[in-house]
């Protein structure tokens, strides 16, 4: 069952008048089940829509779309399907406690992985599942391969019942889906040898299997160290030496490298990382698989004179300004936790309360989700009124900078794009 949120003004939910609370039940006798439904049936010109209102009142519209008029139909959030692995290297038990909510669910849904780029291991699928995926064409999937042995991959993700993925990769290429894959990389485990087979395996797949990261098991001072911990720099680097061999063989076969090692399996290693142009489109730059390089490609797009090295020097030639970076300790999941995705809001008011000699802050952006709240549940508003100086949040220094660099020389300009953080009343 799926309910309003809220709705649009000019779109045809509002037209239909739509109030939130509204159960939206069915589309020509379809029973809808989440938002999936909801977008893929309401993607025609013309339809039925059974709803139930909050009065209680059974309505039935039948539906003719005019031409480019959006549905505006903001949906009640989904009920995230859980995950049924007990893998030791869990970020979940990797997590303190005060954190928000959201953040102690195991999930593991395609759907989200569908819309969001979250990587699922597709081990709770039921047969019907499997029908919506190939009937709406969930495609591309990310997927949590880890190894491509049944027995190593139930090892690491704790689940007896995790079906072989193989097979199931294979069952879904034929019918056209495709994949972005990732490799947690759990020294002793499924390195070495599984990790050759592993990416043999994928590689055998054919082009389905679009791209595929090798992660290097990321814990915090929480998780469960006595069964796994992080590899070390020759484990790192002999996984390196693995990804360079298929990297090299599928440049030569399909033009692209496929497979990539995470900036971090480089950074463990000591080894620098592979050129931007390495990365093509940056595909799994969300599962730090190129972000450094992404980040300078940003900026010295933003600015061409700006080299790629040397940032805050350029910045500081190109405005006149005085920039710092404040390297903090991530005090809630411990100092090896350097992600700017897990940085607690209570990090950033430590260090930046008594900095009177501050005009601006730029925050990570990343470490906020869209409610601007902070992995420790403080909120960015909140945080904004108890510093001394004005709070931005910056993806990468180039989206102030794209808004001109007239305004940063005086201190004052507030880029009309840029989410701007000003003290609550
Ligand atoms: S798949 Fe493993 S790491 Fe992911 S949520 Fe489930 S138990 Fe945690």
């Amino acid at each position: 069952m799926i309910r309003v949120q809220a709705v649009a003004p000019e779109t045809l939910g509002a037209a239909l008048r739509l109030p939130p609370g509204t159960e939206l039940i069915a589309i020509n006798d379809r029973d809808l089940e989440d938002f999936l439904d909801w977008e893929f049936l309401t993607a025609d010109d013309h339809f039925t829509l059974r709803a139930k209102l909050p009065s209680g009142e059974d309505v039935e519209y039948d539906i003719e779309r005019p031409e480019g008029m959006p549905m505006g139909v903001t949906l009640e959030p989904p009920r995230i399907r859980r995950c049924a692995n007990h893998c030791d290297f869990c970020f979940v038990d990797g997590n303190p406690q005060g954190m928000r909510q959201v953040l102690y669910i195991r999930d593991d849904d395609y759907r989200l992985s569908f819309r969001y780029g979250t990587f699922a291991t597709l081990t709770n699928l039921k047969p019907w599942d499997l029908e919506r995926i190939v009937e709406y064409r969930l495609s591309p999937l990310y997927v949590s391969v880890h190894a491509t042995d049944p027995i190593v991959r139930r090892w690491l993700l704790r689940n007896p019942e995790a079906p072989d993925v193989i097979p199931q990769l294979r069952w879904f290429a034929e019918r056209g889906i495709t994949f972005h894959t990732q490799i947690v990389l759990v020294p002793g485990v499924n390195d070495g040898a599984q990790l050759v087979r592993t990416l043999s395996d994928l590689y055998g797949l054919g082009e389905s299997v679009l791209s595929v990261s090798v992660v290097p098991v990321a814990l915090t001072e929480f998780s469960k160290h006595a069964l796994v911990r992080q590899p070390t720099r020759d484990e790192c680097r002999a996984a390196l030496e693995i990804v360079d061999q298929f990297a090299a063989r599928a440049v030569a076969d399909r033009g692209m490298p496929w497979c990539y090692g995470a900036d971090d399996l480089y950074l463990q290693a000591d080894l620098s990382l592979p050129p931007a142009e390495w990365y093509g489109d940056f595909e799994q730059r969300e599962n730090g698989v190129g972000s450094v390089r992404y980040l300078q490609t940003r900026i010295a797009a933003a600015r061409p004179a700006l080299a790629q090295e040397q940032v805050v020097a350029d910045l500081e030639a190109a405005t006149g300004a005085h920039f710092e970076i404040l390297a903090l300790e991530n005090a809630l999941f411990g100092k090896t936790v350097t992600t700017a995705g897990l940085l607690p809001g209570k990090a950033v008011l430590e260090a930046l309360r008594e900095r009177r000699d501050l005009d601006l802050a730029l925050l990570p952006a990343e470490s906020v989700n869209d409610n601007l709240l902070f992995m420790d549940d403080v909120e960015a508003h909140e945080l904004a009124a108890q510093l001394p100086m004005p709070v931005r949040l910056s993806y990468d220094f180039a989206d102030a900078l794209e808004e001109g660099l007239d305004g940063w020389k005086v201190g004052r300009s507030t880029p009309s794009n840029i989410p701007t953080v000003q003290p609550s009343e």
